[in-house]
């Protein structure tokens, strides 16, 4: 159950103003979201749009140059990583970044060392990924790819997350293999796990988020719940064809139109994943 600010309707989340350079790059510009408790909030955009950057940030792993985060309205902008799991934002990075000379079973436990007290436990995982404990003494570099993902989620989530961060889980897997590990969306969403997620697979994006939030070289460029997103509009804020440097859909006043180019991007590209309309996804 949820309590504390959370629960009198504050979101989770707070980012406000959001900038963070790279030396002398502004990987973001004034990035502000906001993420209600038990919600799947996607971040999309093309490479280099700072959706790991952002993660990262809000993580601790990369300090902000100006901007706040707030968790549970609690200013966390200036503790360090291993405080923020404590207080229990726990990252999943891209490209899984597990020992790959640990065992699954030791990978697991070093995702517990900064946990909060909650349902997660190494054997609640071992549930969640019914092939996982068979294979706890296996290495982790001798798994393939989902698996590897797998067990890096579930790294995570012995740390008993309040907001789970989720970098590009589908990166280099199999649609196969995507489809399995976000089926396990409800199960970690009914533990009272919020999750805000980079996808670079728009429709995947689309298919699993209550609100989808786009990026274009580090401003925002679109944001709203996916049921009130146009494949045009996605389209136009992902190549960046739109009017506007922030469209907020369904909120009038604000641009939410295609620009000339047209709604299929740059030679007819489309974002990766989006087909002629988001809701055909199935
Ligand atoms: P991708 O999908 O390619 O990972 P992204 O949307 O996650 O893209 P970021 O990785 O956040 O984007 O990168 C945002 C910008 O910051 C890019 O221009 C990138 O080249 C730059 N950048 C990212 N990390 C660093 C770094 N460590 N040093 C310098 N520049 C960086």
């Amino acid at each position: 159950m949820t309590t504390g600010p959370a629960a009198a309707g504050l979101p989770l989340l707070e980012v406000r103003q959001l900038s963070v350079h790279h030396g002398q790059l502004r990987a973001l510009h004034d990035v502000s979201l906001s993420v209600g408790a038990g919600e799947v909030y996607a971040m999309i955009g093309a490479n280099g749009a700072g959706k790991t950057t952002l993660l990262r940030t809000i993580s601790g792993l990369k300090a902000a140059s100006s901007g706040s985060i707030l968790l549970d309205g609690q200013d966390i902008s200036r503790l360090r990583a291993e405080r923020r799991v404590a207080a229990g934002v726990v990252m999943v990075p891209e490209g899984r970044r597990l020992f790959p000379s640990l065992t699954v079973a030791e990978n697991l436990q070093v995702g517990a060392s900064y946990a909060r007290q909650g349902p997660w436990t190494i054997e609640r995982v071992y549930q969640l990924f019914g092939w996982m404990r068979e294979r706890r003494g296996q290495l982790a570099a001798q798994l393939s790819g989902g698996e590897q993902q797998s067990v890096a989620i579930g790294r995570a989530l012995v740390a008993n997350p309040r907001l789970l961060l989720l970098d590009e889980l589908s990166l280099g897997l199999a649609p196969v293999v995507v489809r399995r590990i976000y089926d396990t969306l409800p199960e970690l969403l009914a533990s009272g796990v919020t999750v805000l997620l980079v996808e670079q697979d728009v429709s995947q994006a689309l298919r699993v988020a209550s609100h989808v939030h786009c990026l274009l070289e580090g401003r925002t460029t679109l944001q709203g719940a996916p049921g009130q997103l146009t494949a045009e509009g996605i389209e136009g804020a992902y190549f960046g064809l739109s009017g506007g440097p922030a469209e907020t859909a369904g909120q009038p006043g604000q641009p939410g139109q295609p620009g000339p180019a047209g709604p299929a991007g740059p030679a007819g590209m489309r974002p990766p994943g989006l087909r002629e309309h988001p809701h055909d996804l199935g």
